[in-house]
């Protein structure tokens, strides 16, 4: 390997600020709002042809669900 002034000011920039990109990520998910913004966009309330809500998490559960079920039945007939 060619030890270049280059490539060692690149290696010392890298391990300069490694500590801290990595403190900036541990942060970002340990900061409340964040946690709460992620949690939110989970907990987002879709509404089905069926009549049924169902969660971006749940959306298979509901497409399994007798009420969704019942939906697609009575549409085949
Ligand atoms: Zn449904």
């Amino acid at each position: 390997m060619i030890d270049t002034p280059r490539a060692k000011a690149c290696r010392k920039y890298y391990e300069k600020n490694k500590v801290s990109l990595l403190i900036r990520n541990k942060e970002y998910r340990e900061i409340p709002e964040n946690k709460q913004a992620i949690k939110k966009q989970r907990n987002q309330k879709f509404k089905c042809e069926c009549g049924g809500k169902f969660t971006q998490t749940h959306r298979l559960r509901h497409t399994k669900s007798n009420k969704h079920q019942n939906w697609v039945k009575s549409l085949s007939n």
